[in-house]
């Protein structure tokens, strides 16, 4: 009976550029350099939903954390997040291990350490000019709307998983913290 019993959840856009905001991606389909540190230690992979692709579609622009931080888009990731919670809960409960959860950060849904912020509510200088409010984003160091609520789902069932981020900026400068990241296992 050949499986490691190892599996690492991965957002979705690891493995599919696609779902990205258009002109974010560096890669062109999977991150295959990230997915071959994972195949060489035979850990299986469960592919995180893409929420914003879900809920905003592929002609969506780049948002900050303000704007998905509603109840609306907190239950959505809710809703798409119960049968990762099942998988995970199962697999825990039979005895795999859940090695960790790769997330991106820099984004406002996905960022584990580090997300997108802005808020220009009552700033009547941005009303008229987009290129004004895309300047003012600006990262912090939080979590991602997404991250949070995967969080708190899993805090619910007590399954404690450790989290990384991506830099999202320039994905291959994280490559090192992904191979640390997985050594610990
Ligand atoms: S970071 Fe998250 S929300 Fe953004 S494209 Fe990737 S999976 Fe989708």
């Amino acid at each position: 009976m050949k499986r490691s019993r190892k599996i690492i959840l991965l957002c979705h856009c690891l493995l599919n550029a696609n779902s990205k905001v258009e002109g974010l991606s560096q890669y062109k389909g999977i991150f295959k350099e990230v997915i071959d540190i994972i195949g060489e230690k035979n850990i299986g992979v469960i592919q995180l939903p893409c929420p914003e692709m879900v809920i905003y579609g592929i002609k969506r622009w780049g948002h900050v954390k303000e704007q998905f931080d509603t109840l609306f888009y907190r239950s959505n990731c809710r809703k798409m997040l119960e049968s990762i919670i099942g998988q995970v809960k199962s697999y825990i409960d039979t005895g795999y291990e859940i090695v960790g959860v790769i997330g991106i950060d820099g984004s406002p849904s996905c960022g584990v350490k580090v997300t997108c912020s802005g808020d220009w509510e009552n700033d009547d200088s941005s009303k008229d000019d987009i290129t004004h409010t895309l300047k003012d984003a600006k990262e912090i160091k939080s979590s991602g709307v997404f991250i949070e609520e995967l969080r708190e789902y899993l805090r619910q069932y007590h399954i404690q998983i450790p989290f990384i981020g991506i830099n999202e900026k320039d994905v291959y400068s994280s490559l090192k913290d992904i191979q640390e990241f997985l050594n610990k296992e």
